[in-house]
């Protein structure tokens, strides 16, 4: 059988219901998924494998697929066993995710005459924390942080019973053997103690105003009430993050339907175990404190997914910031020492337990494109499930992945293994966590890589990384292409397929940062068919942040020689004040001093959000670019126009001068900018669109798969998808990893599996 069928409690039910139908046999776990060999009269064999794939399934576990084979009886079974597991040599990791807290933990937990009445660790096989507790292998209580507990009598009962819900729960646990929770001040002295006593008090701090740092599953989170801006503008202030949104947490979906429309998908993906953040559309009239999330459409909700966040919630708050517990962008906090030191500026008190968390996993964040989830960032609940391959690489790799909204991944046979959101490598502290993250997940999934791939951009610390390592082979894997290798590896794919990938930027075979490509990619390699035309950008580094760098360029470019600053002072001015700044920044263009240049489509968005009056300066990674989307009006069928160039023997150049030059006039004529925002998005889908159909013309090829960070915007994927589909075309996106960087080691490590095993 295949599919998610590890770590799931699966075999204990295949134990269970073969026990109950007296079928004879053993099952064990295989690097395809689960074998389970079965004796017993053939009606009863039938009668197993339907409940097993129906009614006696594990809730976590979810079969792809399954194939039945009939083998001669050689001699009589007696009895069934859970065997241990075979992987042709190597042992398959049984690491698992953590899994929010299930129905029937919930009930006991509620249930006064339960030996677990109301305790904040409550879990089973089907729930509770997994990755985040585990040391090493193989997965057993010692090898967990579990191993300072030792299980009272009640709980070895349950855990040595194959019968019971908790067979071999390794954290299993109840108020006599288990966790505590305490409330500390800010200094670290305990305040309180005593389970209920600690809950009612925090919730009494977070309802008067107060942040409360709170211990969950994979760190610890920074609460406030979400309805009191107040306090949340405090938080804001103290955590030095100005901008961002702040991800919130509910106890019911009523609660979030509150504030935010919430579908049928919607509903599905903040009920499931992986309990990720969602990203909702904003109802008009909702209460949120603005300090929550500034200037966007969406906020982003989770429900309570640990026993403590329900015992919390059930002190009568309502909704709660909940956001990582660090500094700016430094990794997330997960020890209670440590804790103390870096966060005593930032809340008022400590809401901590004595579980050690071992990982740290940040929470996920998912939002809805054509009614289904699309992974925006991949961490706690779905790490580190593993992306199978159809084929098995010869050997062992690692892939780097890219500097921003770091991911890396190992390969090992048929399994992709990506780790969870690292982060941003430029923080000292996040390269370290890399670093130490790679040595961990090697050891947990005994990979030795030999290989490694990279991104091609030689100033990229992952790359820099990746070279130093003692591998004998290091393969460098274009950012675009990678991309787009990322959404051929979860369509278990090889391609070729027409690829769209538009982005931020990445660093391209010829020098230049790319942005905007239509690749003719497979796994093995791709050819660039066309791309936006460059256009040079100015001032390095800060050309991602001041949108009037990329802006200044492509007016330029729009306008040619006609283009002067008095001319177009109405629109520059509210921008940059500074003119000086700005005759500097037209100069470096016109000379081409510290220039580069560049296809970048998030730019774009950046200029063009910067025009409409949307701000001059992302705060944050594609703030701007975010304040465009939002205002974007389904219905608006309008759009500029643009041009699609061709030369001989080079790529298919799309110019976006005409789009520029209408935008600016419909900006003159004081056009609604939720129009022009609308009208930019249209015209980028049909150039995309007819870039494509050029491509389709020379290839043949009728599959289309996008990617890159610019498809973190919704109205975007949507209309393209739309459109694309109305032509005739496949279209392939990225649901299971994110379409930005956080996806790039997934395809870097499908490429250079695909690469080692055609033996090139
Ligand atoms: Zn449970
Ligand atoms: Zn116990
Ligand atoms: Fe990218």
């Amino acid at each position: 059988m295949k599919g998610r069928v590890q770590g799931v409690g699966f075999r204990p039910a295949v134990h269970r219901l073969a026990v109950l139908l007296e079928l004879n046999g053993f099952v064990l776990n295989d690097t395809l998924g689960v074998t389970i060999e079965l004796q017993g009269q053939a009606q009863r064999i039938d009668e197993f494998l339907k409940r097993l794939t129906t009614l006696d399934r594990p809730p976590l576990a979810e079969i792809k697929s399954w194939e039945v084979l009939d083998i001669p009886v050689s001699e009589g079974e007696k009895g069934f066993t859970i065997r241990k597991s075979q992987a042709e040599g190597a042992v398959l990791s049984e690491v698992s995710a953590d899994v929010a807290t299930c129905a029937d933990c919930l009930s006991e937990l509620w249930n006064k005459k339960d030996f677990r009445y109301r305790y904040p660790f409550i879990n089973c096989t089907n729930c509770g924390p997994r990755y985040s507790i585990i040391k090493t292998i193989p997965y057993d209580r010692p090898n967990t942080t579990m191993s300072a507990f030792e299980m009272c009598a009640a709980c070895a009962a349950q855990y040595h019973d194959v019968a019971d819900r908790r067979f071999h729960a390794q954290p299993v646990a109840c108020p006599r053997c288990g966790p505590k929770v305490w409330l500390a001040d800010r200094t670290g002295k305990p305040l309180l103690t005593g389970n209920d006593e600690v809950i009612a008090e925090a919730a009494r701090l977070l309802r008067a105003g107060r942040v409360v740092a709170i211990k969950g599953v994979g760190g610890f989170h920074l609460a406030c009430d979400a309805l009191n801006n107040d306090a949340v503008l405090r938080l804001r202030q103290r955590k030095r993050r100005d901008y961002k949104p702040f991800a919130m947490m509910a106890a019911s979906l009523d609660a979030v339907r509150k504030y935010a429309l919430v579908d049928r998908a919607a509903e599905e993906a903040l009920m499931s175990p992986e309990s990720p953040i969602v990203l909702l559309s904003r109802k008009p009239d909702a209460a949120i404190a603005p300090a929550v999330a500034e200037g966007t459409s969406t906020l982003g909700f989770m429900l309570c997914y640990a026993p403590l966040h329900h015992l919390l919630f059930a002190e009568g708050l309502d909704v709660l910031v909940m956001t990582s517990g660090n500094i700016s962008d430094e990794p997330l906090i997960c020890r209670n020492e440590l804790a103390l030191e870096r966060l005593s500026d930032v809340a008022d008190a400590f809401l901590m337990h004595d579980r050690e968390i071992y990982r740290q996993v940040d929470d996920s964040i998912v939002h809805l494109v054509a009614g289904s989830p699309v992974l925006l960032r991949r961490a706690r609940g779905y790490v580190p499930t593993p992306i199978y391959m159809a084929e098995k690489s010869p050997q062992d790799v690692l892939a780097a992945g890219a500097d921003l909204k770091n991911t890396f991944c190992l390969v090992k046979q048929n399994q992709l293994i990506l780790s969870e959101h690292i982060g941003d490598l430029e923080d000292a502290e996040v390269y370290h966590h890399y670093v130490r993250s790679i040595e961990h997940l090697k050891g947990l999934f005994e990979v030795q890589p030999q290989v490694v791939a990279c991104d091609l951009h030689p100033g990229y610390l992952s790359t820099q990384y990746a070279e130093s390592l003692a591998a004998t082979r290091v393969i460098e894997v274009q950012h675009h292409w990678a991309h787009i290798a990322s959404v051929l590896a979860e369509h278990e794919l090889a391609g070729p397929v027409i690829g769209l990938a538009c982005d931020g930027t990445g660093y391209g075979t010829d020098g230049a940062i790319w942005g905007c490509e239509c690749m003719i990619a497979s796994l093995g390699g791709f050819e660039r068919f066309g791309h936006l035309s460059y256009y040079p950008l100015a001032g390095g580094d800060r050309a991602s942040q001041e949108a009037i760098r990329p802006l200044v360029s492509l007016l330029r470019q729009a306008y040619g020689e006609h283009f002067t600053l008095a001319e177009f002072t109405w629109l520059l001015e509210r921008i940059e004040p500074d003119h000086k700044k700005l005759r500097l920044t037209l100069e470096q263009i016109d000379r081409g001093i510290n220039t580069v240049n560049t296809s970048s489509l998030g730019r774009v968005f950046d200029a063009v959000a910067a025009m409409i009056g949307l701000g001059e300066c992302n705060h944050f990674d594609a703030q701007l670019p975010m304040f465009l989307e939002s205002i974007a009006q389904p219905g608006v069928e309008d759009r500029y126009e643009y041009d699609l160039h061709h030369r001989s023997g080079e790529p298919v150049q799309l110019s976006l001068r005409k789009t520029l030059q209408g935008l600016a006039g419909d900006l003159r004529r004081s056009e609604a900018p939720a129009i022009v925002s609308t009208k930019f998005h249209n015209t980028l889908a049909e150039a995309l669109l007819a870039m494509a159909k050029e491509a389709r013309e020379s290839t043949r090829l009728e599959t289309t798969a996008l990617s890159g960070g610019v498809f973190c915007n919704r109205y975007l994927a949507n209309r393209l998808t739309l459109r694309l589909k109305q032509e005739g075309f496949a279209v392939l996106l990225n649901r299971d990893v994110p379409s930005n960087d956080g996806g790039i080691a997934l395809g870097q490590a499908a490429i250079a599996a695909h690469i080692l095993n055609q033996g090139t």
